[in-house]
């Protein structure tokens, strides 16, 4: 740290991402990407954009915005395009959280939530997961807070009912709810058309898991068109061009060919099936994921020292240092051959420790 820096970021302590390694042949299931890559459609789009990056991009991204707002059955005016769901979730506390509304969000959840309250001098509150690393509805009614909700969680993988999402956006009707959706394509049920009914919700997606975009930084903001002018004042205060030209126009190509996405989803839940029998055949437990990656420990080995076994096989995927969570990895749904590589490493692996 210089002796520059300003007082007020003194303390901070930032987001650690999930290592991207420059080795080779390494299986890679540490940051929840898709094992698809893009469409050579997108790839296409992608690369005619190329040829005007002289040429600022459009600030309003209205093409990709009306494509995607068609997508999600809601009007353009109430999406706002970002660079990676992470940057909304930023302009989330920017927004509607100070010293009058604290955060509020669960002890075990997306690690950014904690670093933007710290970075935007905000309050928050933790509030334990059950001890079946579950979120409790009413923990987040009535809370006077502004909410954060990973719906499904990461890294769990839990995910709430619609109408158990409903509940919690409805009795906070004085505080923004904020659902995060980055996986709700594997498996869970977008609250998206609950904006219309409830001007509190925000909710949040990103391209960068079931789409195959995790490279081009993309993501967005659904809510009333209230919500969006607010997000929108923070962008332009902040980056108006946050969404470059070749990521704009693979955007619009990956929502023009979208039956690659659903597909990529139905391969990643069979591939999850499959995995997680597997697993269980090698004594391991795992919560009930509805996300492209499950959450599994085994009662008799070591959570890091499996890590690090399969780090030495090279076999990438994320331990957190973290108390109730130590004994566990994430372990990203890849293809089927990288699954099968995970499955017969951890089996020898076993055969070695136990
Ligand atoms: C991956 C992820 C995000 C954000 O990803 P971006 O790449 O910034 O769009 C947000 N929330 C959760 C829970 C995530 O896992």
């Amino acid at each position: 740290m210089s002796r520059f820096l300003s007082e007020k970021h003194k303390d901070l302590v930032p987001y650690t991402p999930g290592e991207q390694p420059k080795i080779l042949n390494l299986i890679k299931l540490n940051t929840n990407e898709s094992p698809y890559p893009p469409a050579p459609q997108v790839v296409a789009a992608a690369e005619e954009e190329a040829g005007r990056l002289h040429l600022y991009p459009d600030p309003t991204c209205s093409a990709l915005c009306e494509a995607f707002a068609a997508r999600v059955g809601v009007e353009p005016e109430e999406v706002i395009a970002v660079n990676g769901s992470d940057e909304i979730l930023n302009f989330a506390f920017m927004a509607y959280c100070d010293g009058k509304t604290p955060a509020l969000f669960p002890d075990i959840t997306y690690g950014f939530y904690s670093v933007f309250a710290q970075l935007n001098g905000v309050p928050y509150e933790e509030i334990p997961l059950t001890a079946s690393l579950e979120v409790n509805p009413q923990d987040y009614k009535n809370v006077g807070k502004t909410v954060f909700l990973a719906n499904p969680n990461a890294p769990t993988g839990i995910a709430l009912p619609l109408e158990v999402i409903e509940e919690i956006v409805a009795s906070n009707p004085d505080n923004i709810v904020v659902i995060d959706e980055a996986y709700v394509d594997f498996g869970g049920e977008s609250c998206v058309a609950l904006i219309h009914k409830y001007e509190n919700l925000l909710v949040t997606q990103t391209f960068s898991k079931s789409r195959s975009l995790a490279g081009g930084r993309l993501g967005f903001g659904i809510g009333c068109k209230a919500l969006i002018q607010d997000l929108n004042t923070l962008r332009y205060s902040t980056n108006p061009y946050n969404i470059n030209r070749m990521t704009m126009a693979a955007g619009v190509a990956t929502l023009r060919f979208d039956e690659i996405t659903a597909r990529n989803c139905r391969n990643i839940r069979e591939t999850r099936q499959k995995t997680g029998e597997a697993l269980k055949n090698l004594g391991f437990e795992m919560t009930d994921s509805s996300a492209n990656f499950l959450f599994v420990k085994h009662p008799k080995a070591d959570g890091k020292l499996i890590y690090e076994k399969l780090r030495e096989r090279n076999v990438l995927v994320r331990h957190f240092d973290k108390p109730r969570i130590c004994q566990y990895n994430r372990i990203t749904v890849g293809t089927e051959e990288q699954m099968e590589i995970l499955i017969q490493s951890l089996k020898e692996i076993l055969e070695e420790i136990l």
